[in-house]
């Protein structure tokens, strides 16, 4: 036997006081609190996890390369985790997200959510019945086989499923990073069409952001729709234009989009021409630039603007630059706040994971101050329901977003 394993090749056993927080839910263990791993157990298996008195904790994913070690599927011992036990999780998954699809609010939903729907590390996207997957765990790789044609027969209407497997997280399970493969049925064309409240934006699903949208924002889209009729809009991080194109659909009197991507900005105006038609020149902006420097120009220049959306990329990727993150956000809020007009709105997220509500409105408090801006907050949105969170993996709560109105 190895040292530090377990006699059993399929146990592990978690360090005296460990057992607590599994108890109550939470899907990872840390290296740090696993006493014995199991010793026959491969990359991605599922183990019986027991605590140090031998009583068993329920049954997890092993992950011998990764700082999460174990990744909680079944809290009941009694349970079997096999092929089928997977799908049955990947078919309810899908179930659950029935009543977004048939609401005609949108043809493009996150199918599987990870840890939050009890599959740690498979993320599944269906953009107008094109599934798109992302493994990001040892669990998720041994089990993809399952998982994909589960998802073929369980998706209704499922056209293909095809995976984004460059994915850098991938390396901390060990995994190595790959590109984009056809798993199931027929590979998607170059740019999918999906459609969102009536928008439709052409999708990237092979080398786009995420699996190529950002889902998670529609509710903040939508919120944003309904604020914009008769506004002078800045869009600040794009991307391929969804905030823009959502308030020019919600009767904006003018969009300006701004990424540094000009990739990102091509399919914005793809995406503005597919809406607007001739009308989309006029009425949206595409600015490519550094946002920073974009609203200093601003700054200098006098301009402002009756509703500006702030959702950069994520500043902190780790606990420990929270600090330099809380001043990159502070700092954009203080130049966008300053270029509202008054009764204006600034719509502005943060999807740091570190980052958390209390912290960010802390942050925006601060920000406020120091523009000498009094502002309300009207409303505040979260990932949408197709992203839920497990009420015991906190981590799931990575997307928050205040929308404020300018009341000086
Ligand atoms: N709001 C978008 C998603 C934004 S993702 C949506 O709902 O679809 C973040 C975007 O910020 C990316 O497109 C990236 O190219 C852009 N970006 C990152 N740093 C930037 C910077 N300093 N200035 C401008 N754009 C930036």
């Amino acid at each position: 036997m190895k040292p530090g394993c377990s006699s059993r090749p399929n146990v592990a056993v978690l360090r005296p006081g460990r057992d607590f927080t599994v108890r109550n839910g939470r899907p990872w263990i840390f290296s740090g609190a696993v006493m014995a791993e199991p010793s026959g157990a491969a990359a991605g298996e599922v183990v019986m996890v027991e605590d140090d008195k031998g009583e068993s904790l329920g049954w997890a994913a092993y992950s011998p390369a990764s700082q999460i070690r174990l990744r909680m599927i079944s809290l009941d011992p009694q349970s079997t985790i096999d092929e089928s036990f997977i799908a049955d999780l990947v078919r309810r998954s899908v179930e659950r997200r029935g009543e977004l699809l048939a609401s005609g609010e949108t043809n493009a939903v996150r199918l599987i959510n990870a840890e939050n729907d009890r599959l740690p590390g498979v993320v599944a996207d269906c953009y107008d019945g094109w599934v798109i997957c992302q493994f990001t765990s040892a669990f998720a790789e041994r089990w993809k086989a399952s998982v994909v044609s589960t998802l073929q027969d369980a998706m209704p209407g499922c056209r293909g499923v095809a995976e984004r497997g460059d994915v850098e997280v991938r390396t901390k399970e060990g995994l190595s990073v790959t590109g984009f493969s056809v798993l199931s049925g027929d590979a998607p064309p170059e740019l999918v069409e999906i459609c969102e409240r009536k928008v439709r934006f052409l999708v990237d699903v092979r080398n786009g952001h995420k699996t190529g949208f950002y889902l998670d924002q529609r509710n903040a889209r939508a919120a944003v729709a309904q604020l914009s009729s008769g506004r002078e809009v800045l869009n600040c991080f794009s991307y391929t234009g969804g905030f823009g194109l959502a308030a020019a659909a919600g009767g904006a009197a003018h969009v300006t989009q701004v990424d540094v991507s000009g990739d990102a900005l091509k399919l914005a105006q793809q995406n503005a021409a597919l809406n607007f038609g001739e009308e989309a020149a006029k009425l949206i902006e595409h600015v490519e630039a550094d946002v920073f420097r974009y609203l200093r120009t601003c700054r200098d220049s006098g301009r402002t603007f009756d509703l500006i959306v702030l959702d950069p990329p994520k500043f902190a990727a780790a606990k420990s630059q929270l600090m330099k993150a809380a001043r990159g956000y502070k700092d954009i809020n203080i130049l966008a706040m300053k270029l509202l007009r008054p009764n204006g709105i600034l719509a502005t997220f943060s999807c740091s994971g570190a980052m958390t509500p209390e912290l960010f409105d802390k942050v925006l408090a601060e920000a406020a101050v120091d523009a000498h801006c009094q502002l309300q907050t009207i409303t505040c949105t979260r990932q949408g329901e197709d992203h839920p969170v497990a009420l015991t993996f906190p981590e799931g709560h990575y997307l928050k977003g205040v929308i404020m109105r300018r009341a000086d």
